[in-house]
């Protein structure tokens, strides 16, 4: 093999592996932004439920009841643990402040604004 060509398989090489590192960048950024888009949906769903009181409760608590008894329930609303749910979402790394920053990931910050809502 000439001295040429191997330098030539070198260089091709390097340019893919140049370029799997520039997709793999891309690649992260992008789970990064849908696995933000991923907790606002959640959040905003989790909210849309609460309002419209319809959440399906999975809780460990069991209650017998006939239909008539759930249907009528189910306009009670139940407290939801929503705080609980936003210290776990503050613990993976999402602010849960209100504004533009909700359901972004911190990127390891703390957030004032976010341990604010947590402390009210
Ligand atoms: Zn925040």
């Amino acid at each position: 093999m000439e001295r040429n060509d191997i330098f030539d398989r070198l260089l091709r090489l390097e340019t893919s592996v140049n370029q799997l590192a520039q997709e793999a960048t891309e690649l992260k950024s992008l789970v990064v932004e849908m696995v933000e888009t991923n907790v606002a949906l959640q959040l905003e769903n989790d909210n849309l439920k609460k309002v419209l009181g319809n959440e399906d409760v999975q809780n460990d608590e069991h209650y017998s009841q006939d239909i008539a008894t759930q249907q009528q329930t189910k306009k009670v609303k139940k407290p939801l643990p929503s705080k609980d749910n936003l210290a776990i979402l503050y613990g993976e790394g999402f602010h849960i402040c209100k504004g533009e920053l909700f359901g972004k990931h911190r990127h390891g910050e703390d957030c004032l604004f976010c341990l604010n809502v947590l402390s009210d």
